[in-house]
């Protein structure tokens, strides 16, 4: 078996053109590095990431809205063309993507927009958006003839390598700090992950997944170190767009704004992308603003595109939201990127407000989002006070992982129930202490 994957690499993904660093500018042919540029291949935040560049006049050619129409596969695969893949059949079985975007008007009405849409990552196969990149890296690893892939991770992009890797047959090791919430970390026992529950932090485990790599030869899908993952990440922009096109009698269409929460910055750095590549098709005719939604007690990110910085200055992250609880954001390039090109902003939400969103979240749109999902409404909320976005806008609010992912903090948000006596007294004086609905 082979211990480098560099050696039994197959034939490139068709449109890649190859690799740029975002840092240094430097280009790569398409399979000359898997991770980050030389510039700063070990710095945290400061990473010579790298950016995928595809070949938009030839996907035009094979890739238009008619076609995608008709294609029944609501998954992913519909967008091979545009993914880093040789072979669309290369995605495991285990089907991601195709998440509803249910509209939310009774939501959207407590702050006054009238154009409110909910997209539902929650409903991927683990449960997050993660799923999208996780496919990718089974995907690629699989291609590539990389005997084990591994990652570090706040507990999602785990519970999504896990089960991609059992839908794959790909053994994977996975690195998660030990305070994550018990739900994530029984995903990873049970599809048979081997699980080094870290104790430390993130960041700890994250430095650690990518030096075992190095001395073992498995292929790191370190989000933000790996470059792949964006592209698979940015697959919720074209669903997002697609399904707009829909509503609105046509083959695709852009919201004003996109919300989403941000810890390493890799999901709104492929949001940023997937419209990007939207509009180098000239499928749509201008970007949406995005705004990152982060937690005061991790806000890097926020931090840094406050001050006008590049690099953000490492926090010591506290927040509840574990899964955008980062020290220091390991996708800062491709976030940063993402807010200043497209207008956008950071707006930060206390622990508390965090919480108290899963409420509102799930009651008036019917949407159960673990607290990193629902950050992304408190996140709305901060910034129509902040008059960052009007009423006639079309918003769309990305939940970017299930309720059930962290149940202790839907119940510390949502209070216990009313135990009874098995009687129908005790339901009569239940009913008397309820209000009117
Ligand atoms: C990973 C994750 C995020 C943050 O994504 P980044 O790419 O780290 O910014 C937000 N919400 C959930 C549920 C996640 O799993
Ligand atoms: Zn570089």
């Amino acid at each position: 078996m082979a211990t480098c994957g560099a050696v039994s690499r197959k034939k490139p993904p068709p449109f890649v053109l190859g690799l740029r660093c975002l840092r240094c500018g430097r280009q790569y042919a398409p399979g000359e590095l898997d991770y980050v540029c030389g510039c700063r291949p070990n710095q945290g935040s400061d990473l010579g990431t790298l950016e995928v560049v595809y070949d938009y006049a030839a996907i035009g050619r094979v890739f238009d809205p008619q076609t995608l129409a008709q294609d029944r596969d609501p998954t992913i695969g519909r967008y091979w063309p545009l993914l880093p893949l040789a072979a669309r059949a290369s995605l495991p079985p285990l089907g991601v993507g195709g998440t509803p975007l249910p509209a939310a008007p009774r939501l959207g009405a407590t702050l006054g927009l009238a154009h409110l849409y909910l997209k539902d990552d929650g409903r991927n196969p683990s449960g997050s958006l993660k799923d999208r990149a996780s496919a990718i890296a089974v995907a690629r690893a699989q291609e590539g003839g990389w005997p084990i892939v591994a990652t570090a991770s706040t507990g999602n992009a785990a519970a999504a390598l896990a089960g991609q890797s059992a839908s794959a047959g790909q053994v994977n090791v996975i690195f998660v700090p030990r305070s994550a919430p018990p739900a994530k970390i029984a995903q990873l026992l049970v599809y048979g992950s081997r699980v080094l529950a870290v104790d430390g932090s993130y960041d700890q485990a994250f430095d650690l997944c990518a030096a075992a790599c190095a001395e073992f030869g498995w292929y790191n899908r370190n989000t933000g170190y790996n470059p792949y993952m964006t592209e698979g990440k940015k697959t919720v922009a074209f669903e997002i767009a697609e399904q707009l096109g829909r509503l609105q009698g046509g083959a695709a269409a852009v919201p004003d704004v996109v919300f989403v929460a941000v810890g390493d910055g890799c999901i709104i750095g492929g949001v940023h992308k997937g419209f990007a590549d939207l509009l180098a098709l000239g499928w749509i005719e201008r970007m949406p603003r995005l705004i990152g939604v982060q937690s005061t007690a991790s806000a890097a990110l926020a931090n840094a595109w406050r001050s006008g910085l590049d690099v953000p200055e490492p926090v010591k992250a506290t927040t509840r939201a574990d899964s955008i609880s980062v020290d220091a954001p390991r996708d800062a390039v491709k976030a940063l990127a993402a807010v200043r090109e497209t207008g956008g902003a950071f707006v930060t939400v206390d622990d508390a407000a965090i919480l108290a969103a899963i409420l509102p979240l799930a009651r008036l749109g019917a949407v159960f989002a673990e607290p990193a999902g629902a950050a992304a409404w408190a996140g709305v909320q901060a910034a129509t006070q902040a008059g960052l976005i009007q009423p006639e806008e079309t918003v769309v609010v990305i939940n970017t992982g299930s309720g059930l992912k962290d149940v202790q903090a839907a119940m510390a948000a949502a209070g216990e129930p009313t135990v009874i006596a098995p009687a129908l007294e005790a339901v009569r004086a239940a009913v008397g202490h309820w209000g009117p609905n």
